[in-house]
């Protein structure tokens, strides 16, 4: 295969190990289980396995869990499954919470050493002595409490005996400091809240800087790759190590993705489940991995959404249709061909025997395969069209079906429109029409060429499944960047269901793990909602990008 460029972090990696600073590297994918998994947490799981697939080396997955008021079980479920329906193993299963102990012990050395001290402030305190980017903040009259103070103290938050906010356990580094985040931060707070994995356990939590750092050197991750915003930080997390003297981690960042006409935060995503705007985070709808999904996204699209969106330094908006574009591009080459009428008008073929009879004709599961299997369908004289591919009046190249206009009805016989029967009210009920038997799709003898070719299906062998169409969630490119609440730019139109859509019989026998191309209607999978009684099918995306802007 055609070896690309590599990335900024790809030339760091393989700089290092050129260098002979490790022989093998170690990353991590760090998400907060606090809700599920998005389309731009994909670049990060891309990224951080596709290093160590590149690179000699290994990837945990390690869920920051250090917030026990937001975090739940569930999302540690989905997670793990996201993760591996994309494609990737994990080589351990690791939670930060599982390194309470250590970090407390990291902080206990923090304040032996008297770079750390409790301090009795409230947050709103805190924040008053912060000092601005422009001028130093204020010493807090807690600082220079004695080492034995801070110690008891710490000791006492620990065993739950002082309310929640009332203390926290800052470093000591320097109130001057042009960082604002070395500005003596915060490094434990009181919670007393039950936590999914410790339970009661706890009641001080490590902020995500006394945390994530830390993790990251317990496992002896060498390259610990975040988001932009997590720059500042990296003093921060340089100075934690440096100071515990624990393996030297290192920090790297790179640029969120975020997508357009949606939104890329778990919080914003978490008020559209509860507020009941999608019907749950896997609604096909949602930029979710599980949404994507559900949709009918493959991983192999994802996965290939992400080669080439790269990664970058800055942060940007990357276009849907370039997403839509890799689903397509994928889908094209796998998806079944099925046909499947969604707003019927009736045509009657007045030469075909009235006997209720009909005959098989044959079409390709797959004309981009060279190997394709063929599926049977069943032809006779009563069919149904699609509504739209009629018109009485026809404009200057419609090709479809017109008065006295012929068409071919693919894998079947070209046929030409008599008449229009309509009903008092002056809607078309039926379109008589002949079918000239010699132009049999394969073994056309007619010399008639037509124009367009339209999908079909055979009324009485034809059967009803529910199509659900859906459209951008949000109106707007950006929907966090508009004025006001970003659910002022919900689509109001983003699912349209047809309750009753009529398919040819093969529809039948597609399971949950097929990719189907309703012809000339774009791509669809078999939705969960599908019962014994109804298939419901999502689709996934349009053939052609037709999204009117
Ligand atoms: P959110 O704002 O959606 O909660 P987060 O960064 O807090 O995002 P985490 O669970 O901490 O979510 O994310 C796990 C990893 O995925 C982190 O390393 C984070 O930097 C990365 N990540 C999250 N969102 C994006 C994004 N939009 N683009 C690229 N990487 C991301
Ligand atoms: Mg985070
Ligand atoms: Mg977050």
């Amino acid at each position: 295969p055609e070896e690309k460029s590599l990335n900024f972090i790809e030339e760091i990696i393989e700089e290092d190990l050129k260098s002979g600073r490790y022989k093998s590297i170690i990353t991590r994918f760090p998400p907060e289980p606090n809700g599920y998994l998005h389309i731009g947490h994909a670049s990060s799981i891309c990224l951080n396995f596709g290093l160590t697939k590149k690179f000699p080396g290994y990837t945990n997955l390690r869920f920051d869990d250090t917030n026990p008021t937001t975090e739940e079980t569930e999302y540690v479920e989905s997670i793990k499954d996201d993760v591996r329906w994309l494609g990737f193993e994990w080589k351990n299963e690791l939670y930060a919470s599982d390194y309470f102990d250590q970090m407390y012990a990291f902080a206990v050395k923090l304040i032996e050493k008297g770079l750390a001290y409790v301090d009795d402030s409230t947050s709103d305190q805190i924040a008053a002595m912060k000092g601005s980017p422009t001028e130093p903040g204020k010493d807090s009259p807690f600082r220079t409490r004695s080492v034995e103070e801070n110690l008891d103290l710490f000791t006492r938050m620990k065993n739950g005996e002082f309310p929640d906010g009332s203390r926290t356990l800052r470093a000591k580094i320097d109130m001057a400091h042009v960082n604002m985040l070395m500005r003596d931060p915060v490094l434990y707070r009181i919670k007393h809240a039950h936590h999914h994995r410790t339970g009661d356990k706890w009641c001080i939590y490590p902020m995500y800087d006394m945390a994530h750092g830390q993790s990251d050197s317990i496992e002896n991750v060498t390259h610990s790759i975040c988001t932009l915003e997590f720059v500042p930080h990296r003093e921060l997390y340089d100075w934690l190590i440096e100071k515990l003297e624990i393996y030297p981690s290192h920090q790297y960042e790179f640029a969120r993705r975020n997508l357009s006409y949606t939104v890329t935060s778990k919080r914003k995503l978490l008020q559209l489940v509860n507020e009941k705007y999608v019907s749950g985070w896997d609604d096909p709808r949602m930029p979710t991995i599980s949404g994507l999904r559900r949709a009918g996204y493959t991983p192999e699209s994802i996965r290939e959404f992400c080669t080439r969106i790269g990664i970058a330094k800055r942060d940007n908006m990357i276009d849907v249709s370039l997403l839509e574009f890799c689903v397509r591009e994928h889908l094209n080459k796998i998806a079944l061909r099925r046909m499947v009428v969604f707003d019927p008008v009736k045509v009657v073929l007045t030469n075909y025997p009235a006997d209720g009879s009909f005959e098989i004709v044959k079409s390709e599961d797959n004309p981009e395969d060279p190997n394709t299997t063929h599926r049977e369908i069943p032809f006779s004289r009563e069919l149904y069209i699609e509504r739209e591919d009629f018109m009485e009046n026809p404009p200057k190249k419609f090709f479809r079906l017109a008065p006295g206009q012929m068409v071919r009805l693919k894998s079947a016989y070209i046929i030409k429109c008599d008449e229009v029967v309509k009903d008092s009210n002056g809607k078309i009920t039926e379109l008589h029409c002949t079918y000239i038997p010699e132009s049999k799709s394969n073994a056309d003898t007619s010399g008639i060429h037509v124009k367009g070719t339209l999908h079909w299906v055979s009324v009485a062998q034809a059967i009803s499944v529910e199509v659900r169409l859906y459209d951008r969630l949000f109106k707007v490119e950006n929907p966090s960047s508009e004025e006001g609440d970003f659910k002022d730019y919900i689509n109001p139109n983003s699912l349209q269901t047809i309750t009753t859509a009529y398919a040819e019989p093969a529809l039948r026998n597609i399971r949950f793990a097929d990719r189907c191309q309703f012809l000339r209607k774009g791509y669809f999978c078999l939705d969960k909602d599908t019962s014994e009684e109804k298939m419901v099918f999502n689709r996934t995306v349009t053939l052609k990008d037709t999204w009117a802007k």
